[in-house]
């Protein structure tokens, strides 16, 4: 959908779905910037988490009775919206906590019976730290070794040195769709055609993708995909890997439990089939009912309009921001969601989120969990504005002229 269509739609509206929208923080309307970090959630989403709890609380899959039924139907029917939305088989998607379990689940239950010494895991610069600690632990329980796929100075990945680095000895490849600092977007499909090319095996780091543009997990051609449901309007504790069946049926249990079992005997245990194989224990029901609720909200307003929308209000951050002394944005490659790092010569990023969270705006500031890509840009810190489709153009503007007040009481 262009820009134009996307004006069409009423954003103000929309944005009256979400309560928390309207309140002041310091005795200012609240200007929230920071749904990369978390998401804000709809009222739709609220009603049905307090719904289920309400009205159907029960544990699933354990009780004959009526609410024993309702909620393992909710539960599951949430599988299955989430898994219409990305286009993929509700039993090929595990229900997890969020992007870190996921990427962990990867890590112990594929990756540490599989790699030996010699093998390599190949990651890329702008991992967020969920994708690349995994990675080491198992490298130092396996005698893998970490390669490091680097950036072009505008934060986009080095394609050609990408391919170079792809040598038989890399046996998995962890990837971020979208950069949590730089916003850069990663040709996730190309990328993944070439890694499958040499017999590599791909887990996308999808957090920072899924709340910004229409994902089609089978037309990525990956293995893993990981997300989390709490940047997607969804509660916290909530996420998702998807991994294609065979992968599933091959990979071990991560977790041991209730749920995850066919027969327990103490000379053996049968597992469940997959996906509830990976899901021991009682699960995070009423936080993935209002997750169903997120997705079923998204696809209502359209993932192609949020995303022509963001867009939009991506150019009109951009441009007032580069309009101020001294600013800097870090990520600045052709293909990027609507994420924002920036810094001023002069000031500490921490001053000048302080100094905004006291004119109403919320903007993360630090080191965005990845360390090694913040060493890279060769900056300590800094400031992270990130917006999303319930964001407002007169919100930009507010935010550019209370970045210029809180400059110059720090100059
Ligand atoms: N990867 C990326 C790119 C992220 O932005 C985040 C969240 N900041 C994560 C992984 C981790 O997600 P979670 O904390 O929900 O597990």
């Amino acid at each position: 959908m262009t820009v134009a269509a996307a004006s069409l739609i009423d954003w103000d509206r929309i944005r009256g779905d979400f309560p928390l929208l309207r309140r002041e923080v310091h005795g200012k309307p609240l200007i929230y910037l920071d749904s990369a970090n978390t998401g804000q959630k709809p009222e739709c989403v609220i009603a049905a988490t307090d719904d289920f709890y309400r009205n159907h609380n029960a544990n699933v899959s354990r009780a004959v009775h009526q609410l024993g039924s309702e909620a393992t139907e909710a539960y599951e029917g949430a599988r299955r919206k989430l898994a219409a939305f990305l286009s993929v088989r509700a039993d090929e998607l595990v229900l997890c906590s969020g992007t870190t379990f996921a990427l962990n689940l990867v890590a112990y239950s594929w990756a540490l019976p599989r790699l030996q010494p010699g093998d390599v895991i190949l990651v890329t610069r702008m991992e967020h730290h969920a994708n690349i600690v995994p990675w080491q632990l198992v490298a130092q329980r396996t005698g893998a070794t970490l390669r490091v796929a680097e950036l072009r100075p505008d934060g986009s990945l080095d394609l050609e040195a990408l391919w170079v680095a792809m040598t038989p000895e890399v046996k998995l490849l962890a990837v971020a769709h979208v950069s949590n600092v730089l916003g850069t977007v990663n040709p996730v499909a190309e990328i993944c055609r070439e890694a499958a090319r040499r017999g590599i095996t791909t887990v996308v780091d999808g957090s920072q993708a899924l709340p910004h543009m229409p994902v089609d997990i089978p037309a990525l051609g990956c293995d893993f995909y990981a997300a989390t449901g709490h940047k997607l309007c969804g509660p916290t504790g909530t996420g998702l890997l998807w991994a294609k069946h065979e992968h599933l049926q091959a990979m071990p249990p991560f977790l041991g439990g209730g749920e995850m079992i066919k027969e327990v005997r103490f000379d053996g245990t049968v597992f469940n089939d997959p996906p509830h194989k990976f899901e021991a224990g009682t699960p995070n029901i009423a936080g993935f009912v209002g997750l169903g609720a997120a997705v079923d909200y998204l696809s209502g307003i359209g993932m192609a309009a949020i995303h022509a929308r963001e867009a939009d209000l991506l150019a009109h951050a951009t441009g007032e921001l580069l309009k101020i002394d001294g600013l800097r944005i870090y990520g600045t490659a052709p293909e990027k969601a609507a994420v924002i790092s920036f810094a001023i010569e002069g000031t500490h990023s921490h001053d000048l989120a302080t100094l905004l969270d006291l004119e109403g705006v919320a903007v993360r500031s630090g080191q965005h969990c990845a360390h090694p890509l913040l060493q890279w840009l060769g900056v300590g810190t800094t400031c992270r504005a990130s917006l999303a489709f319930y964001n407002t153009h007169a919100e930009v503007d507010a935010f550019a002229a209370a970045l210029r007040k809180v400059t110059r009481l720090l100059a």
